[in-house]
């Protein structure tokens, strides 16, 4: 029997088997045909604390037993207030207001939407964005628009605004991404955003932080708004809470999602200056921020993402953090010699197999993916990059498993 469903950046044609996951623990995924599957990639980069991390199964159960969903509006909750003042306190103090939204996607939206609402409150002719070559900020509309252009949305380039792009800072060549944005900031665009210190999606590429100072003082020099979009590489995946603080800047409008709730339910927010706030408040009802989804702010959502607070308060999180990065590093040493360009950030490992400069839809990848789910481990190589990214309790012999099955692999493929 086929099943109705019409799986994400899946290609039903190819009939590749998909596993039916019954429940989870930690890094462990286990399947309805009793296998025990290593979740390396964190389901898709979103659990941080491990799956059914019990202090956030228990929020979630207790917010259920109260309040379920409600109007955003004009009405609030105590799970929103109590999160967003929580994060306010432990974000950089310049970021004082939080707009809730649903999908890392949308946060992005609603930081673009933020962006020209600011200029055009202010009667300022800025408009334009600026972007990185070969980043990812999802796949709606305006979040392909500000990603890069290739065959995911090739069909829907009718639809994409228009952006200006700057290079991505290769290794020697930092300069001329800094020179381009300075030339671009000629033409007053509202905003650059990109994805601080690595690009995720967009095959792991790594840029090292003084970069991103860079950019963010002639942004600064220019008037023009910083948008750091932290949905990947938020809470802890680069070492530091977040990716900015490991270059000293503090964006104007910053996205976080995926392990906002630790990564149990999906739940968004973009945080905002006062400035840009300051631009939206008048007693002029034309001049609010013209944005709301159905879910803003779900309760059940927000006390999940409190419960992750609690966490990275209670918990050894950043000792954790530091120790995968190091036990990572440790155990990727021996793929140095087998596969190219092997690299880390923080939790994060990358590399390359075979040939470099391999597409997306290099054949390899779905090879890749294929010979390890065989194998039980969730692995999902971009192309022909190959990354770990697991959950911070992961266990040493499932991350040592991940390593020497990578390793295998190298001499396989
Ligand atoms: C995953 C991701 C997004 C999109 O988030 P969704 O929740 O999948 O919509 C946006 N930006 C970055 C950097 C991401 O990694």
């Amino acid at each position: 029997m086929t099943s109705p469903v019409w799986h994400p950046f899946t290609q039903h044609g190819l009939n590749e088997p998909v596993p039916l996951v019954t429940h989870a623990e930690g890094a462990i995924l286990h399947t309805a045909d009793g296998r025990r599957v290593i979740d390396a990639i964190s389901s898709w980069w979103v659990t941080t604390h491990g799956h059914c991390h019990p202090r956030i199964m228990a929020a979630i159960r207790d917010q259920s037993e109260r309040l379920d969903q409600l109007i955003f509006a004009g009405w609030t909750h105590e799970p929103a207030e109590t999160l967003a003042r929580e994060l306010t306190a432990i974000m950089p103090p310049p970021l004082t207001k939080v707009f809730f939204s649903d999908s890392g996607s949308t946060s992005v939206e609603v930081a673009l939407k933020m962006a020209l609402g600011h200029f055009a409150n202010r009667g300022e002719d800025r408009h334009r964005i600026v972007v990185m070559a070969g980043s990812y900020h999802g796949d709606t509309i305006g979040g392909m628009s500000v990603g890069a252009r290739g065959v995911f949305n090739k069909s829907y380039a009718p639809l994409l605004f228009d952006v200006d792009v700057i290079p991505f800072p290769e290794a020697g060549a930092e300069q001329a991404t800094l020179d381009a944005f300075e030339a671009l900031c000629a033409r007053n665009p509202a905003a650059l955003i990109v994805e601080p210190l690595i690009l995720g999606a967009g095959g792991m590429r790594i840029y090292p932080p003084q970069v991103l100072r860079g950019l963010r003082e002639i942004c600064a020099a220019h008037g023009v708004l910083f948008i750091a979009d932290e949905v990947m590489t938020g809470w802890g995946r680069t070492g530091t809470l977040l990716a900015c603080e490991q270059a000293e800047v503090v964006p104007d409008l910053l996205c976080l999602s995926k392990g906002l709730t630790g990564g149990a339910i999906p739940l968004a927010v973009t945080l905002a200056t006062e400035e840009i706030f300051d631009s939206h408040r008048s007693t002029d009802r034309a001049r609010m921020f013209f944005h709301s989804s159905s879910y803003t702010a779900n309760p059940i959502a927000c006390a999940a993402a409190v419960a992750n607070l609690t966490i990275w308060r209670d918990e050894p999180v950043r000792e954790r953090i530091a120790a995968l990065g190091k036990r990572q590093t440790e155990l990727s040493a021996s793929l140095r010699e087998k596969v190219s360009n092997l690299r880390q950030i923080g939790t994060i490992v990358a590399m390359e197999f075979d040939q470099p400069q391999g597409s997306y839809l290099s054949t390899l990848g779905p090879q890749l993916t294929a010979f390890f789910r065989e194998r039980d481990v969730l692995l999902r190589p971009l192309g022909n990059t190959v990354y770990v990214m697991p959950p911070y309790c992961i266990a040493d012999d499932d991350l040592t498993r991940i390593y020497a099955l990578i390793g295998e692999a190298a001499e396989r493929f």
